[in-house]
This record gives structure tokens, C-alpha cells and sequence, in this order.
């Protein structure tokens, strides 16, 4: 009868941070083990920039999403099932980039992405550039299951909705003044960028990271041995023309496959989907043995860290082996699994 537990904070990895949970759960009850982690995107979250009151609204609400996820597994629910109900706790705050609290087009409406898979089967769905659906997130998941389909973007998308008894919502739903602002700011940073006679592509590279992230995202695995992984987004802020990120691109924003592992990701996502952040992930995992742990820390931070590609991802294995490496500042992020009480992170040093 042995259960380890073995809980490691990596404060710093060459200066960057991953949070990592190895559980191997031989466990007393026999029972198979259950897990989830989720995420609220990562980026510049510093200590410096938050109250006290601010800090624990965020630990509150990332616990809150945590553990609705758990509480399905609990039940004997399924990952599918887990992933939605976090992600749903998470699309319906206003603190984060995701449904309610989406960042601002450049044309001052929100386009929101999201994204699905199942591990068990490779059934994935996804939508991009929505704007009437309250919770993408439950959207892909009826393009996964009730459509021949893997992605479905803007009015073709709502279409679909309706179709199955969605809602179409108000844009304004989404609205908050925090991300407004945020929006005046970027385009101001931008005109100063044009002015200095670089083009759009040359300044949206130039704004900080923290217009570029915030996205939240989940990994779970049922007591069938089944891991999902769903992520959902508004985006980029002051994104044109239609821009789609690596949300909704499985494979780059979203990934899982049974064999290797779940990954959800949150970060500057056109670096995202160069790098086919997610299943490269995995295919490392798959193919070269690695543990997630590993593979993680390789693409975060030796592959994409190089490069500029800011971000993180959570990872989860079939075992309940979790990994959340991440190259900037901070990330949002909790855990909780059947060996492991319930882990809530916000700065590096979490
Ligand atoms: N990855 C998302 C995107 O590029 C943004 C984020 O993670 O916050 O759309």
C-alpha cells in the first residue's frame, strides 16, 4: 500500500516558472484516480499590481472553477463534462478574457474563440470569431457532438447555435470598463507605433503582453481513464480583421489524446499555432517518451521562450500527472486531483 504523493514547486526553471504536480497514485481505495486543472491565462501578474482584495476575488474564483470541475469527477462525471463546467465558471466572471470580460475588437465588439477534445476518441470542436454565444465553450462541444464538423466560425457558427437551441445573446453581454480601457490604451500605444512608420503587424508586436493574453482553459481526467482538455477565449485586444488566435485551433490551443496527454493553452497565440504548441506537447510525450513535465518545460520554455512566444499551458496525463509551465510573470492556474487537495497559483512563486 504506498500512495506518493510528490508535490513540487519549481520556483524557478532558468529563471521561468512551472508548477508541477506528480501523482502516482497507487492508491489506498483503488480507487482510479481523477484530475483537473484549469487556467485564467497567463501573462505580466505581478504582486506589485494587485490589492490585496483583488488577489483573493482571483484565488476565490479560480478555486471556484476548480473545484466545479472536481465536483463532476467526483460524481463519477465525465472529463467532457468537468472541462465545460470549469470553463463555464470562468467565461461567466468578468475577470477574465473569456465570454463575459472578453477583450475589445478593434471595432469595439467581442469575437470570441473556443475549443474542445476528447482524448478518448479524438472527437474535437471549435468556434471562431463568435459574438452572440454567452458560453463558447458549450458551443464546441455540440460542433464536436452534434455536427459533422470540427470548426465553425462567425455567423455560420450562430447558425449552427440555433439550430440547437442556443440563445443568441447581445454582444454587450461581454462588455466590462476594465477591457475597454485596455482597448483606448492599445490603440493608443499603436497610433504611436504607426506614427513612427511601423505597420499594423510591426505595432500589434509592439504592445505589451498583457493585451495579448488572459485566455482560460481546462484538462481533466474521469475515473474511466479519459482525458479532455477545452480552452476559450476573447482573444487579443484591438484584434482586426477577423484575427483568429490558437484557442480554437486544436492542436495549437487545445490537445488531447488519451496515449499522451491534455493540454490547454493561454499566450500570444499566433506563436501558439506556429508552433502547434499543444500537440507538439504531446507528440514529445507520445513519440520521445517524455513526461509531460518534460515536454512542457522543452516547448514553453526552450522552444517558444527564444522566439518571443509568451505563455503557458496546463498539462495532464492519464495517471493525474499534471504539469502548468508557463514563461512569463504569472499565470492563473489550479489543480486538484483525487491524491492532491486543491492548489490555486497566481504569481511565479505560487
Ligand atoms: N491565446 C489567446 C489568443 O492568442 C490569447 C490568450 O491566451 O490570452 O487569442
Amino acid at each position: 500500500m504506498k500512495n506518493l504523493l510528490n508535490y513540487t514547486i519549481a520556483a524557478a526553471i532558468l529563471g521561468f516558472c512551472s508548477t508541477t504536480t506528480t501523482l502516482e497514485a497507487k492508491e489506498q481505495t483503488n480507487q482510479p484516480p481523477i484530475a483537473i486543472a484549469i487556467h485564467g491565462g497567463a501573462g505580466t501578474i505581478e504582486r506589485s499590481k494587485f490589492t490585496p482584495a483583488k488577489e483573493k476575488a482571483y484565488r476565490a474564483k479560480l478555486k471556484e472553477a476548480v473545484e466545479a470541475g472536481y465536483a463532476v469527477l467526483n460524481k463519477g462525471g465525465e472529463s467532457l463534462d468537468a472541462v465545460t463546467a470549469a470553463i463555464n465558471v470562468l467565461e461567466n466572471s468578468p475577470m477574465f478574457n473569456a465570454g463575459k470580460g472578453a477583450v475589445y475588437t478593434h471595432n469595439e465588439t467581442h469575437q470570441l474563440d473556443a475549443s474542445i477534445m476528447d482524448g478518448k476518441n479524438r472527437q474535437a470542436g471549435a468556434v471562431a470569431g463568435v459574438e452572440r454565444i454567452e458560453n463558447p465553450i458549450n458551443l464546441a462541444r455540440l460542433v464536436m457532438e452534434k455536427s459533422v464538423h470540427v470548426m465553425l466560425s462567425g455567423q455560420g457558427a450562430e447558425q449552427f447555435a440555433v439550430t440547437q437551441g442556443v440563445p443568441l445573446v447581445d454582444n454587450k453581454i461581454f462588455d466590462t470598463a476594465k477591457r475597454f480601457k485596455a482597448l483606448q490604451k492599445a490603440k493608443a500605444k499603436m497610433q504611436k507605433a504607426k506614427s513612427l512608420n511601423k505597420d499594423y503587424q510591426a505595432a500589434h508586436q509592439a504592445l505589451p503582453v498583457e493585451y495579448k493574453v488572459g485566455t482560460v482553459g481546462a484538462v481533466a481526467l474521469d475515473k474511466n481513464g479519459n482525458i479532455a482538455a477545452g480552452t476559450s477565449t476573447g482573444g487579443m485586444t484591438n484584434k482586426r480583421f477577423g484575427r483568429i488566435g490558437d484557442s480554437p485551433v486544436i492542436g495549437a490551443g487545445t490537445f488531447a489524446e488519451n496515449e499522451s496527454c491534455a493540454v490547454s493553452a493561454t499566450g500570444h497565440g499566433e506563436y501558439f499555432i506556429r508552433y502547434n504548441v499543444a500537440a507538439d506537447i504531446c507528440a514529445r510525450v507520445k513519440y520521445q517518451g517524455k513526461t509531460i513535465e518534460q515536454a512542457g518545460k522543452e516547448v514553453i520554455h526552450d522552444v517558444l521562450m527564444p522566439v518571443g512566444g509568451t505563455g503557458g499551458v496546463i498539462i495532464l496525463d492519464n495517471k493525474g500527472n499534471m504539469s502548468l509551465p508557463f514563461n512569463t510573470k504569472g499565470m492563473y492556474r489550479a489543480s486538484k486531483s483525487s491524491t492532491s487537495p486543491t492548489y490555486v497559483g497566481i504569481f511565479k512563486q505560487d
